[in-house]
């Protein structure tokens, strides 16, 4: 992969049509690092978030150990560059073919659920397999409420009379079991794990069992850019969450559980950036050689706020506009379909023009693991970049969570 000191440097040398992601190496340790230090238990990287070989790679150097997985293409692709890594498998709805193939191929031996269902099809193959279920942990999938920009409990998860049931279910048939819940991503409340983990009690001390293990999930915030026009949100940064996650831990009784956490934003956002081509410029609309059938489907939610820099071409000599202003744009994305024009407004500068590149920043979740190949358009162009996107002067640009008249 060739390597460049930042996305400008890649993009002028490059002159890239189509879409480059920046890859920063040592942007994706040091996150990886600093979580896992901070957390105190397992660190299982989500795969979903981003499962490129090259994201693999790095983190299992980094020190990962453990991978949360939900699909044979995770199982293999975190096989193919770790392994020894332990794998958890956490999609609480299996298909039967996959838990097979995860017990017998993979030699996983950690699972989840929420149904009583699931346990009879897991307990079909385990004795199929003549495997002894004290060597298997079953993690029994608590609902959760909270704010998060993704909720996920609205689709997995026991309430919690429920997974006191299935927690004796399991224990009886002699499987360890566990809790965990996923409070959905990228978290707007510090106090969404503390509910979680009074829950998580309230099922413990009913079900009377021992825990092998509890699972805080995902969640944590990643840091993003920021619409200067707005109140900074007030979302602690990650070491404070920590700090109060493992005060609630201790408060909660659960410091001698050993503990597990499935980070994904949080530890691959900031490793990638995005260098996009404006194809034209009609007024103030922008159409770019990307979109949200490739890397920028998360964005188009309007949920988060991506940071964005202007590279302008130096080829073109003309410009209108005031570089020092910034104002906001309509993107529309590659593709010919009408939905693909992100729903919030790019602010950039005033004079972007025709064959400008934006280097869109803290796009490694949930980005190039949702791209398709609609239309023909797949972006897969990537090179390294040594300085951290948010090294140097402030970004230029962001993209905004109003919206915005056409
Ligand atoms: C998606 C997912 C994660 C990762 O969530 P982030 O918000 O990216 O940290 C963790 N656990 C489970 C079960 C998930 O589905």
């Amino acid at each position: 992969m060739q390597r460049f000191t930042s996305a400008k440097d890649a993009a002028l040398t490059l002159r890239p049509d189509a879409p480059v992601y920046c890859f920063r190496p040592e942007v994706l340790t040091a996150d990886a690092k600093a979580f896992m230090a901070a957390f105190p238990g397992e660190t299982a990287y989500a795969v979903k978030t981003n499962g490129e070989r090259m994201v693999l790679e790095t983190l299992a150097k980094a020190g990962v150990a453990t991978f949360d997985v939900a699909s044979p293409g995770e199982f293999e692709a975190v096989r193919a560059v770790a392994p020894q890594a332990a794998m958890l498998y956490m999609h609480p709805v299996k298909a039967q073919s996959d838990i097979n193939l995860a017990l017998q191929t993979y030699g996983i031996r950690t699972l989840s659920l929420d149904h009583e269902d699931e346990v009879a099809k897991i307990l079909r193959i385990v004795r199929a397999l003549d495997l002894d279920p004290s060597t298997i942990t079953l993690f029994i999938r608590l609902a959760t409420k909270g704010h998060a920009a993704y909720e996920l409990s609205k689709k997995f998860g026991a309430a919690p009379a429920h997974a006191v049931e299935l927690l004796q279910r399991c224990e009886r048939i002699g499987f360890k079991v566990g809790l965990c819940f996923h409070v959905g991503s990228q978290i707007e409340d510090p106090e969404t794990y503390e509910r979680a983990l009074a829950s998580a009690d309230w099922v413990r001390a009913r079900a009377g069992v021992t825990l092998a293990g509890l699972d805080v999930g995902g969640g944590f915030p990643a840091e993003y850019g920021h619409d200067p026009r707005r109140r900074k949100p007030e979302m602690p940064a990650l070491p404070e969450i920590m700090e109060r996650l493992r005060a609630d831990i201790a408060a909660w009784g659960f410091e001698d559980v050993p503990l597990v956490a499935e980070p994904g934003r949080v530890v691959v956002a900031r490793a990638f950036s995005l260098i996009v081509r404006v194809l034209l410029r009609k007024g103030r609309r922008l159409y770019i050689n990307d979109g949200i059938w490739a890397s920028l489907s998360d964005s188009w939610t309007g949920k988060i706020t991506l940071p964005a820099r202007f590279i302008p071409d130096p080829a073109r000599k003309t410009r209108n506009g005031d570089p020092a202003q910034v104002t906001a744009f309509r993107v529309c994305g590659a593709t010919c379909d009408s939905v693909d024009i992100l729903s919030r407004p790019f602010w950039l500068p005033e004079t972007v023009d025709t064959g400008d590149w934006i280097e869109i920043g803290h796009i490694g979740a949930y980005s190039l693991s949702l791209r398709t190949r609609f239309n023909g358009f797949y972006p897969d162009t990537f090179v390294e970049v040594e300085t951290p996107f948010d090294a140097g002067d402030a970004p230029q640009g962001y993209a905004s969570l109003e919206t915005m008249a056409d």
